[in-house]
């Protein structure tokens, strides 16, 4: 199992496992929230989750939502990824980005 460390508001440093954090991400889902209840004193505890920690606590398997902006998608969006999908090399690219 995965220790994961981070710190509790109250307690300081404090060790979890990855069924401990529950990620939350939002915009374009590189950034987000994690919350965890703290081993020591059991509060429920918020915490930013940077691009960099999003990136870790994916690949150690944490559970996770995407909260969707309440931004409707603009038709001029939707042509720019119609218009992407119709160059050949669209996969190419999106592997390119990391995404
Ligand atoms: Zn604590």
């Amino acid at each position: 199992m995965t220790t994961i460390r981070t710190t509790c508001s109250r307690c300081g440093d404090v060790e979890l496992s990855t069924k401990d954090i529950h990620l939350e991400l939002t915009g374009n889902g590189d950034e987000g929230t994690y919350r965890f209840s703290c081993p020591a004193c059991q509060t429920i505890q918020h915490r930013p989750a940077t691009h960099r920690v999003v990136s870790i606590l994916l690949a150690t398997g944490v559970a996770y939502d995407v909260i969707i902006d309440a931004v409707p998608i603009t038709e001029a969006e939707i042509g720019r990824f119609v218009a992407m999908l119709d160059q050949d090399d669209w996969f190419g690219r999106l592997v390119a980005s990391g995404g």
